[in-house]
């Protein structure tokens, strides 16, 4: 798949991956209907709640230390800035930064912006994120408002960035534009490739680009151990560092379904190699990923020492671990990749997988390596799984997926949904920095925190016992599926 640079946005994931909302059946027939095609991008006739790619898209941007974004919507589309900005000040603290807020504006469309255009508000609002923050560039985010209306944006931008001499950066993230959530990751990194990343001056053959979140740089003495250092991409960067990500040497992520598109981009321009493994999360993926990095770098030796010395370290750590948690059954909820990662890291820790609901599938992946086809890869390390569903992130199918398989444990990502396994007196493990989960380490690290939620199961049923889920027992005893659209052809 080639990135086309020359055109304003990204080609939303329905089209470019043939992305899909809804699944169930086995694992291995996903990964079957993935090659040969039959699924096609159908929703529920009932969603619960919804989430919006351009609050994807404005996640990583408003992270941007020295930018500056301005959100071209109605004031309601700005709803999660204080969440980014307890994110931002957070990053900062990770990268030892001093702590700052978010550096982001709303252009306020109304009604009669609506009817009259919202063009010289722009504008204005542009001039005033320049004059208050100095940004280093400044980020316009557009959304169903300003598109539906049709402002020239483009047009908006290169007239700033001549007055005002600061990169203009607009990311075309409309919420209507794609059913799937993480279109808006792609718009993001679209965006940076196509206004900020140059052409390298120097090649940094021991820096690795990481795409990841806001997370702990756990990253760091991970790749330390092979003298790399590691490159944290974008959240926190700089955007002086973002145009010099071309440098690196190889580019990897936390998540395929986060950073694939960015890592792709910088392949097919400047020649940076994406890593060809999946993340190094669990025992096997971590061994890949050394093996992949030491390969580009030239430490293939070395990788090969790190690899046993680290099994060899952790090794009676990891057995004891196991003991404890041998036999109990897991399921997990996550966006795809991640949830992938998680359930080899389960497997590893000797926990017995049920099954997964993912957020969306990605037929496919921007790149051409086999090796980062995380449900492949997922089902090659742990075998098929016979309850695997795809679900929108509706916590009505989750709960009465969870009352059908009743897993001694639920491992989720994304605050609104793990809880509602709490609720049902599921011991919840809630992963919130995965970076934390990484390696060697991070596999004893999530086995001792498994170990830790398991041992307060007492505070999962007492908050069973109080709470009153919205859900009646029929809905409990109905298909999960049973809204879907007819045709999903499943
Ligand atoms: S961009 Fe559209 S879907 Fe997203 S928050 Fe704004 S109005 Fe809602």
């Amino acid at each position: 798949m080639v990135i086309d640079l020359n055109a304003p946005e990204a080609i939303i994931r329905e089209h470019r991956l043939g992305s899909v909302l809804s699944y169930r059946g086995p694992a291995s027939e996903l990964c079957r209907l993935s090659r040969t095609g039959g699924l096609s991008c159908h929703d529920n006739t009932f969603n619960q709640c919804g989430d919006c790619s351009a609050q994807r898209a404005m996640l990583p941007i408003s992270q941007i230390r020295d930018g500056a974004m301005v959100n071209h919507a109605p004031i309601g589309c700005a709803g999660d800035f204080s969440l980014f900005n307890s994110q931002f000040r957070r990053g900062l603290g990770y990268r030892g930064l001093p702590a700052n807020n978010l550096r982001a504006l709303s252009t306020n469309l109304t009604e009669s912006d609506m009817v009259y255009g919202g063009a010289d508000k722009l504008a204005r609002t542009i001039r005033l994120a320049n004059q208050r923050f100095s940004p280093a560039a400044i980020f316009i985010t557009t959304s169903c408002a300003s598109g539906i209306i049709g402002d020239d944006v483009e047009q908006v931008s290169q007239e700033a960035e001549a007055e005002l001499g600061v990169p203009i950066v607009p990311v075309y993230c409309e919420g209507f534009k794609s059913r799937i959530w993480t279109t808006g990751f792609d718009a993001c990194y679209h965006s940076i490739l196509r206004k900020l990343v140059k052409p390298p001056k120097v090649k940094r053959r021991n820096l690795i680009n990481i795409m990841g979140f806001t997370n702990e740089p756990a990253f760091t003495p991970f790749l330390a151990k092979l003298g790399l250092e590691a490159n944290y991409l974008v959240h926190q960067s700089s955007v002086e560092e973002l145009g010099r990500m071309s440098e690196a040497a190889a580019s990897a992520h936390m998540c395929e379904t986060l950073g694939t598109y960015l890592a792709r981009g910088l392949e097919q321009e400047f020649g940076v190699p994406e890593v060809p493994s999946p993340p190094p999360y669990g025992l096997d993926w971590s061994d890949r990923w050394l093996r992949a990095v030491g390969q580009i770098t030239d430490r293939s030796d070395l990788a090969e020492k790190v690899i046993i010395e680290e099994r060899r370290r952790i090794g009676p750590k990891l057995e004891e671990i196991r003991k404890e948690l041998s036999g109990l059954s897991v399921y997990a909820v996550a966006g795809a990749s991640f949830g992938h990662s998680m359930l080899a890291i389960c497997q590893d820790l000797g926990l017995k997988v049920l099954g997964m609901t993912g957020f969306h599938h990605d037929l496919r992946f921007d790149n051409d390596y086999e090796e980062t086809n995380s449900l492949n890869n997922a089902v090659d390390l742990i075998g098929d799984m016979p309850h695997y569903h795809v679900c929108n992130k509706q916590p009505y199918q989750l709960v009465n997926i969870l009352g059908q398989l009743k897993p001694d444990l639920l491992m989720g990502r994304h605050e609104g949904l793990p809880v509602a396994g709490v609720k049902m007196g599921i011991p919840t493990f809630f992963a919130s920095d995965a970076n934390l989960m990484i390696g060697y380490d991070g596999l004893v690290y999530t086995g001792r925190m498994i170990i830790r939620v398991l041992r307060s199961r007492n505070f999962a049923r007492n908050l069973a016992r109080h709470s009153r889920p919205p859900y009646t027992d029929w809905w409990l005893t109905q298909d999960p599926f049973m809204f879907r659209r007819s045709g999903d052809g499943f």
